[in-house]
């Protein structure tokens, strides 16, 4: 199955693929969050190297989570197609999922660009900036919020989130609760 001669070459393909189905899955891990599904068993999709994979792993928010506490683990389908020896390991078998760690400079490729790490840092800062000023608006809609108890305020992602009005008026929902 090796065919590229060029090893560093492969490492780097590699932790490029799975850390963007690992970004992938943390935004259907967001989407469950918002809409409140507590389904015990979520469809991810297989970060195995192979760009051209599409297949579906079921695993719950506990075992992702697990996954996820490692920067340089990712799942994958159960078998050993989805598994590029000469970069990772596999460390857990199970009949739905497989775990395999990067191993070498694609480890540390990979836990460089865990998505995590950033979005910790972001969701500080808007904690912050919300606790300092009292108005936030997201760039994609046309108004501003100014009460944590509005329901479409609770919708902007962190990620959207900025201080401030944006120039935009007030929203009708955030007045209404003003009284
Ligand atoms: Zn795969
Ligand atoms: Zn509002």
């Amino acid at each position: 199955m090796v065919l590229v001669g060029d090893a560093s070459a492969r490492e780097e393909r590699a932790a490029t693929n799975q850390t963007l189905f690992r970004e992938i899955n943390e935004r259907v891990k967001e989407l469950h969050e918002g809409f409140r599904l507590d389904l015990p068993l979520g469809e991810w999709i297989c970060e195995c190297a192979d760009d051209t994979c599409i297949d579906k792993v079921a695993m719950s928010a506990n075992e992702y989570e697990a996954v996820r506490n490692n920067g340089a683990r990712f799942f994958v389908a159960p078998s050993d197609e989805h598994v590029w020896p000469d970069v990772e390991r596999v460390t857990v078998r199970t009949a739905k999922y497989w775990v395999v760690e990067k191993v070498g400079n694609s480890g540390a490729m990979a836990r460089e660009a865990d998505p995590r790490t950033a979005g910790v840092r972001a969701r500080l800062e808007t904690e912050r900036a919300m606790t300092t000023t009292a108005t936030w608006h997201s760039p994609r809609a046309e108004i501003h919020h100014n009460n944590d108890q509005c329901a479409t305020s609770r919708r902007i992602k962190p990620r959207d989130r900025r201080r401030g009005t944006g120039e935009r008026p007030l929203c009708p929902n955030c007045k209404r609760l003003a009284f």
